[in-house]
């Protein structure tokens, strides 16, 4: 990093962004193993809370691989660097005054954790999107865990790579019991108790 940068305050405030698009802006960290229904739940109740005009941004991981993200690959030190990136553009969409969900696999709880220690108290919403691995590699949606049991994809979370599950989320959610809708709606429920709507 340059010694010659400083870094510049701004005269419009996130609080006040924040205030005008009536919300408490955060990031809605939704993490769990592939398919395990991260995007399409966040796709859901972004749509929730599109129409209840509220402004949103939606981070996928697939997405930002494909621009951002394109130099990196899946190997551990290229998952950290991948997360890293991502908190750092999440904490901007914060700064913007924005509700952001990101949908990562995420596997390791430091990067996590990382990530929280980022932002501020309260701005970092951690969402486990928790299905059996069985469940996962029936739906496979893409068909990548086909191809990690054949061996065709190196690090593949769950089969070849760990998923360390979060010890303290603040929404812990099992899709085998719920429909994408309901899980969605819990999701927007937590988010009106504890004051991120209509603030
Ligand atoms: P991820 O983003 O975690 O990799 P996706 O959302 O891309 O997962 O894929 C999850 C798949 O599981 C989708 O095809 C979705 O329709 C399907 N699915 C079936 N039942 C559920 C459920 N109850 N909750 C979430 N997804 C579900």
């Amino acid at each position: 990093m340059s010694n010659n940068i400083v870094f510049h305050n701004q005269y419009i405030s996130k609080k006040q962004k924040s205030q005008r698009n009536k919300q408490k802006s955060c990031i809605l960290w939704f993490t769990g193993l592939s398919a395990s229904g991260k995007s399409t739940i966040a796709n859901e109740l972004e749509k929730i809370l599109f129409e209840d005009g509220y402004s949103t941004y939606l981070l996928d991981g697939d997405n930002i691989r494909f621009g951002l993200n394109k130099d990196l690959g899946f190997d551990n030190k290229s998952r950290v660097e991948n997360i890293r990136r991502i908190g750092e553009v999440a904490k901007l969409l914060i700064d913007a005054g924005l509700i952001c969900l990101s949908a990562f696999i995420s596997p390791f709880e430091e990067d996590r954790d990382n990530i929280r220690s980022l932002v501020e108290k309260d701005e970092f919403v951690e969402i486990f999107i928790d299905t059996p691995l069985d469940i996962c590699e029936n739906r496979d949606p893409k068909g990548l865990y086909k191809k990690a049991r054949n061996g065709e994809i190196a690090f593949f979370t769950g089969i070849s790579s760990p998923y360390e599950n979060p010890k303290n989320p603040e929404l812990h959610i099992e899709t085998k019991s719920k429909s994408v809708q309901e899980s969605a709606l819990e999701i927007k429920n937590y988010l009106k108790e504890n004051g991120y709507l209509n603030a």
